[in-house]
């Protein structure tokens, strides 16, 4: 039953940039206010033309039954812009940028006036409309705090280093925060003559603008770069704002009427433990060399496997993160010839999309080989699942060190499979390891105490639970300021 407006305390807008990866974690960051801060949410998604699956995510009764309310803003017509080169971050912001005044009259138009603007890290642009409506304004970055503070930084980096970051041969100094290696750093820095390079910079910089960041992490997965944003004399000359680690929030999906259950009964009839899921998020594919070696690295490992699959395009191409999530039918034919059949009573595999936050909650299910979003990362956390770390784009190489090399949670193939194919004796090494040998329980065991770790964060009184009621209390002042002002 729809809750009576005034049982709510504030009203909060949040905008989000387009993208099923991006829409997801601001629909839960939105049903959190809503479950556990009994906050109005009215969530603006700037929309693309033609992408059904972000059309069916935003209608989902889930959404309805959390009295969501959701503005769809318009889609635009970019196509002027763009040719065959125009990368990813380059496409958002175009895209954000033409849906402002769209942006503008939806955040106008809303009926019961708004307390507080959150725009995600994609939308910094419409920070200053939140100055139009003198509405306290924040980011929510749902991310972890070191590629926050690497953005924030990223303009002064800027200053100080000259050529290619890649053809650096030090690890980049971020004030007080884990360096980060040239091979590490985000997409957009793989390129400095690139338009999202730019792109990023003011990203960076809009971060610096709002009056607090919010980040998808929690303080035991994140102590040293939460420590360094809130205390490094040098970085707090860039970020002078609250931050505010509120995670891990990740997606609570049910088993509903009308879903394909195929997965989850073969996954009842599998070992406790005993099955690897593979799945690249939302965007990720591979090379057709590279589907052919995990394909033969999979069966070699005789594990279980559920494989999410894709048809083959360029190794760690983010071409179709606006497109893909469309359940495409039929068997794919790119798959090495047989696999299927001589796989059959080892591994599911599943074309283009599975529901990846039941897949990892079943208690069959034994590890991830994942590509590092970092949804997909916290939702394996909080479900106790270790990962093989198989990083394509964004800011995944640097969460892939994170997993491995600070959290220990992961393992990861020698050389980065955005540089070089891993081989088939290689991926089944790493699918025995993490499903079978010593390593992967040592593993499982760390996750488990992540799981426990994120858990207590997001309990009443935890760290991430009072996180988000301070920035709240902030924003109930601000609120309490301006009626007054207005009597
Ligand atoms: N996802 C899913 N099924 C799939 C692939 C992805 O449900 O087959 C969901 C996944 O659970 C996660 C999101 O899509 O919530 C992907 O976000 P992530 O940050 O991991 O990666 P991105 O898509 O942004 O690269």
């Amino acid at each position: 039953m729809e809750k009576d407006n005034n049982e709510f305390k504030l009203h909060i807008g949040i905008l989000s940039s387009p993208g099923i990866g991006h829409i997801i974690p601001v629909l839960v960051l939105g049903k959190r206010l809503v479950a556990v801060h009994n906050v109005k949410v009215t969530v603006f998604v700037v929309t693309t033309a033609g992408s059904p699956t972000e059309a069916q995510l935003i209608k989902s009764s889930d959404m309805a039954e959390n009295h969501l309310n959701i503005v769809e803003i318009p889609p635009v017509d970019i196509s002027a812009f763009l040719d065959d080169n125009t990368k990813m971050v380059t496409q958002l912001c175009l895209l954000v940028r033409a849906a402002l005044p769209g942006v503008r009259s939806a955040l106008r138009g809303v009926n019961r006036r708004l307390d507080a603007l959150i725009v995600d890290l994609f939308c910094t642009e419409a920070l200053p409309v939140a100055d139009e409506l003198n509405l306290p304004k924040f980011v929510y970055v749902p991310s972890n705090a070191w590629f926050v503070a690497l953005t924030v930084y990223c303009p002064v980096l800027d200053r100080e280093i000259a050529g290619q970051y890649v053809d650096w041969e030090k690890p980049l100094g971020i004030p007080g925060c884990k360096p980060v290696r040239p091979e590490d750093v985000v997409d957009p820095m793989l390129d400095r003559n690139d338009q999202q390079y730019r792109e990023y910079l003011g990203q960076g910089r809009g971060f610096t603008m709002s009056d607090g960041i919010l980040m998808n992490t929690w303080e035991d997965v994140d102590p040293g770069s939460l420590k360094a944003l809130r205390e490094n004399e040098t970085l707090r000359k860039v970020v002078s704002g609250p931050v505010y680690a509120v995670g891990p929030l990740t997606r609570d999906m049910e088993e509903r009427d009308g879903f394909d259950g195929t997965i989850m009964q073969w996954l009842d009839k599998q070992p406790r433990e005993s099955v690897l899921y593979v799945s690249f998020g939302s965007g990720g594919t591979l090379s057709a060399e590279q589907i052919t070696e995990l394909a033969w690295g999979l069966e070699l490992s005789e594990q279980r496997f559920i494989w999410v699959v894709r048809p083959p395009s360029q190794c760690g191409s983010d071409k179709s993160f606006f497109t893909i999530g469309q359940g495409a039918d039929g068997t794919p034919d790119y798959l090495p010839e047989g696999f299927l059949t001589r796989t059959h009573n080892q591994g599911l595999v599943v074309s283009m999309w599975a529901e990846q936050a039941l897949i990892l909650r079943h208690p069959s299910t034994g590890g991830f080989l994942s590509h590092c979003g970092w949804n997909s990362t916290l939702e394996s956390i909080t479900n106790g699942v270790p990962m093989i770390a198989w990083p394509l784009y964004a800011e995944q190489r640097q969460n892939a060190t994170m997993l491995t090399e600070e959290l220990g949670v992961a393992i990861r193939p020698a050389k980065l499979p955005t540089k070089e194919v891993v081989a088939r004796e290689e991926v089944k090494t790493l699918v025995k390891t993490m499903v079978q040998y010593k390593e992967g329980k040592e593993l499982r065991k760390r996750v488990q105490k992540l799981r426990i770790s994120a858990e207590k964060a997001l309990s009443t009184e935890g760290s991430s639970y009072n996180s988000m009621c301070v920035a709240l209390n902030m924003i109930q002042k601000r609120r309490d300021l301006k009626l007054h002002i207005d009597a």
